[in-house]
């Protein structure tokens, strides 16, 4: 852990977040984008195990698209540097098309997000209909990397820690994604008063059809901004610019940040200072298959299965029982003159193949 988290975040943050995101942020080796961990290795077999699920190289995680909060927009359009050329234009062509189109955000369409929500368990990963609108398949990078979003800030296929990284980066997520909402819903305000977020009815005829909202629809959303979509974009950007930290920390003062905030706290506790349950179990509902070299189960992710040694295995199966861990400790060594050591457990219970009754 070297980097704070405010580092791994859009410049834009760097002088304005609160000193939570001063907390250091684990390393996530296991996550190599640039040889995607997620792709099949040279030489694997063209059908992966049922059990594995590879990513497609040309998308990668990329099989999402973000929801842009209107201030993140106009830092991509205001930012004029040369590798920013490909991201200015793909989200000026997305601001054209209006599908998802708002003053508070530059957003999936509604009927992408309905097929997302359905369809992500099976096609995460492995589907270009899912594929995000900024990403570059020839490279294999993102068009608009220097400003990304909460989700694209903080999402890795597999952590270190397993399952307490995972929780850790969720609960940053969380976080980050309540700054954007708070945030964006406070500049849209200031620029157009009395400004409402739509509520959610359902999908509208035309983004059902694919088509743009008619322009009444448009106009009625946008007020005075109507053909002047990025300039509020621009204007979002430079109000939250031109706050400074006590302004925008302002913005953020309420009780739901606050449990947000404390929770990331709690999470990056257990990262950092792991802790043996005193009772612990095999998890439930573990899946798990002979495999070369024992057994491969899968746990807290389906992204990261993991293989035990028989002997591993047999042990995990030894706390099937009643006690304590330190009872099934003390039994094995007297019983089969194992000593099984707390790291190991530890690192059992990280993966959740071990888990709280
Ligand atoms: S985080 Fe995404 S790009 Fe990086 S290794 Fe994992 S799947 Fe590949
Ligand atoms: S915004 Fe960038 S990082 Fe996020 S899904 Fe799209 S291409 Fe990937």
């Amino acid at each position: 852990m070297t980097d704070p988290l405010r580092s791994l975040l859009p410049e834009l943050y760097q002088p304005l977040l609160p000193e939570v995101f001063d907390t250091l942020a684990p390393t996530e080796s296991k996550a190599t984008c640039a040889s995607c961990a997620m792709c099949a290795p040279t030489g694997a077999p063209a059908a992966a195990a049922p059990d594995v699920t590879y990513f497609r190289p040309d998308t990668k995680c990329c099989t999402f698209e973000p929801r842009l909060p209107n201030y993140l927009v106009g830092a991509i359009l205001a930012d004029e540097r040369p590798d920013m050329a490909e991201g200015r234009r793909r989200v000026r062509a997305k601001i054209a098309a209006r599908a998802g189109v708002t003053p508070q955000w530059l957003a999936p369409p509604a009927k992408r997000e309905v097929l997302f929500g359905a369809a992500w368990r099976n096609a995460f990963g492995r589907s270009l209909v899912l594929l995000c609108p900024y990403y570059e398949r020839d490279g294999g990078l993102c068009t608009v990397w220097r400003h990304r979003e909460a989700v694209c800030s903080t999402f890795f296929c597999k952590y270190d820690a397993a399952a307490d990284g995972e929780q850790f980066w969720k609960s940053v997520r969380g976080l980050v994604g309540y700054v954007e909402r708070l945030v964006s819903l406070h500049v849209t305000r200031a620029i157009l008063p009395g400004h409402q977020p739509r509520m959610d009815q359902g999908l509208t005829l035309e983004e059902l059809e694919d088509r743009p909202p008619s322009d009444a629809d448009h106009q009625a959303l946008w007020g005075a901004y109507a053909g002047r979509e990025e300039e509020l974009y621009l204007q979002s950007y430079e109000r939250v610019r031109g706050l400074d930290r006590a302004g925008f920390q302002a913005i953020l003062a309420d009780e739901e940040y606050a449990r947000r905030e404390a929770q990331l706290r709690d999470t990056h506790a257990i990262l950092t200072s792991p802790r043996l349950p005193p009772r612990l179990v095999p998890r439930p509902d573990l899946a798990a298959r002979p495999a070369d070299g024992g057994v491969l189960v899968t746990t807290y992710s389906r992204y990261e299965p993991l293989l035990l040694t028989e002997a591993l295995y047999d042990v995990v199966q030894a706390f099937g029982g009643e006690g304590a861990v330190a009872e099934v400790r003390e039994r094995l060594l007297r019983d089969q003159g194992l000593d099984v050591p707390e790291e190991l457990l530890l690192g059992l219970h990280q993966y959740r193949v071990l888990v709280e009754p």
